[in-house]
């Protein structure tokens, strides 16, 4: 899994930041909770991850092309990857997180738009 995922990319930053801006505190980097949620706050019980979508496989989206040599390779990587994600969100959720899943061309192109979901599912929530 080391090389997989991309740290502090412009996404991450740019979610932390929309968190700051509604005064959410949080942590970074949760590697003991199941699939180390790129943001998450244990005492309010909330993760966030942040997608890049070529990994995770934003679905319809240009940036989750897959590429054209060794295809068999990538399409069994891109399979592991997507069921390691559904199994750590279900094991959030299993123990009582709202999980929010942020995908990188998203934040990128809209972020007004993620900070009005993050705004709606983590603080109005609470
Ligand atoms: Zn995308």
């Amino acid at each position: 899994m080391a090389g997989i995922r991309q740290k502090d990319t412009s996404a991450e930053r740019l979610v932390r930041k929309i968190l700051s801006s509604l005064g959410l505190s949080f942590r970074v980097r949760n590697r003991d909770l199941p699939g180390s949620p790129d943001v998450a706050n244990r005492s309010r019980a909330w993760a966030v991850f942040v997608h890049g979508c070529f990994w995770h496989r934003h679905a319809a989206c240009p940036r989750s092309s897959t590429p054209k040599r060794n295809r068999a390779f990538w399409e069994e990587k891109f399979r592991q990857n997507v069921a390691r994600d559904r199994r750590a969100q279900a094991a959030l959720r299993k123990a009582g997180y709202r999980v929010v899943i942020v995908w990188e061309c998203e934040v990128l192109r809209k972020p007004e738009r993620v900070a009005t979901r993050l705004e709606r599912r983590l603080l109005k929530a609470t």
